[in-house]
C-alpha cells in the first residue's frame, strides 16, 4: 500500500537525535519563549478561547480580545447563554465570523452534555464541532496536562524542515507522517512546555519565509540548514 511505502520512506529519527531535539528546544524556549496569558491557566474552556482565536489571527491582536472575552464570557455556562448577535459582535474585529459562532456551539454542548466543561478524552473532543485533531491535542495538552501531539502549519513547518526537508510538505502522506513525528516527540515529562516550545519556534525562529538559520540552535542537525527559499 502507498501508505506503507511512504513510511519506509520517510523513517522516524532515532530516539538519540528526539531526544537532541526536545533538549535544544525547552532549553531554547525557557530562555526566549513568550509570555502569554494562556501559558498561566489549565482552564480548559481559557485554553480552548485562546486557541480558537489564534487559530486565524495573529498573537498581538489576539492578546486584548482574550481578556475582553473572558471578561464577559467568563465560562462555558455564561457564552452559551448569551445571544448569538452579541457573541458575534464581541468577537469583532478578529474576523472569520464563523469562529465565535462555533465556540458558543461548544459551549452550549458542554452544558447540554458535560456540565459546562469539556471532557479531556480524545474521542469525545473530536465529537464536537470545530474540534479538530490539532485543537484536541492543544486541550490536552495544555489543560489536561496529558502527553498528546499537535500539528499546525508552523509545528509542521518546523518538524519537515529539521527532519525531512524533502518532497511535497503539505501532500496528505506528509501530513500523516509528520502527525506521527509529532507524536514520537512528545516527551514524557514537559508535555505542556515542549508544545509551546514548538508553537514559539515555527513563530519565531523557524519562520515561514527566511528562517533565522544562523541563529538557530537546531541547524548542526536540521536536514533544511541552511534553508533557501524556493523561486
Ligand atoms: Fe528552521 Fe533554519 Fe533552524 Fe532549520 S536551521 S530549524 S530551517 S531556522
Amino acid at each position: 500500500m502507498p501508505l506503507k511505502k511512504n513510511a519506509r520512506a520517510l523513517p522516524i529519527p532515532p530516539p538519540a537525535d528526539r531526544r537532541r531535539f526536545r533538549q535544544r528546544l525547552l532549553t531554547w524556549y525557557r530562555r526566549h519563549g513568550r509570555d502569554l496569558p494562556w501559558r498561566k491557566t489549565d482552564d480548559p474552556y481559557h485554553i480552548l478561547v485562546s486557541e480558537i482565536m489564534l487559530q486565524q489571527t495573529q498573537v498581538d491582536r489576539v492578546l486584548p480580545k482574550y481578556a475582553e472575552w473572558l471578561d464577559k464570557y467568563p465560562s462555558m455556562g455564561v457564552l452559551a447563554a448569551a445571544p448569538e448577535r452579541e457573541v458575534t459582535e464581541t468577537w469583532y474585529p478578529l474576523g472569520y465570523n464563523i469562529r465565535p459562532r462555533r465556540l458558543q456551539s461548544i459551549a452550549r454542548e458542554s452544558v447540554a452534555k458535560y456540565g459546562g466543561q469539556l471532557p479531556s478524552d480524545e474521542a469525545t473532543l473530536l465529537t464536537f464541532k470545530g474540534i479538530g485533531a490539532y485543537t484536541a491535542g492543544a486541550i490536552r495538552s495544555f489543560a489536561f496536562r496529558e502527553r498528546a501531539a499537535i500539528l499546525d502549519t508552523n509545528v509542521a513547518r518546523v518538524l519537515f524542515r529539521v527532519f525531512i526537508a524533502k518532497g511535497d510538505p503539505k501532500g496528505h502522506a506528509m501530513t500523516r507522517h509528520l502527525w506521527t513525528l509529532s507524536e514520537t516527540l512528545v516527551p514524557m515529562r514537559h508535555v505542556f512546555d515542549f508544545n509551546q516550545a514548538l508553537m514559539d519556534f515555527g513563530a519565531m525562529i523557524c519562520v515561514a519565509r527566511n528562517p533565522k538559520c544562523l541563529i538557530c540552535p537546531m541547524k548542526k542537525d536540521c536536514r533544511a540548514y541552511p534553508f533557501t527559499p524556493g523561486p
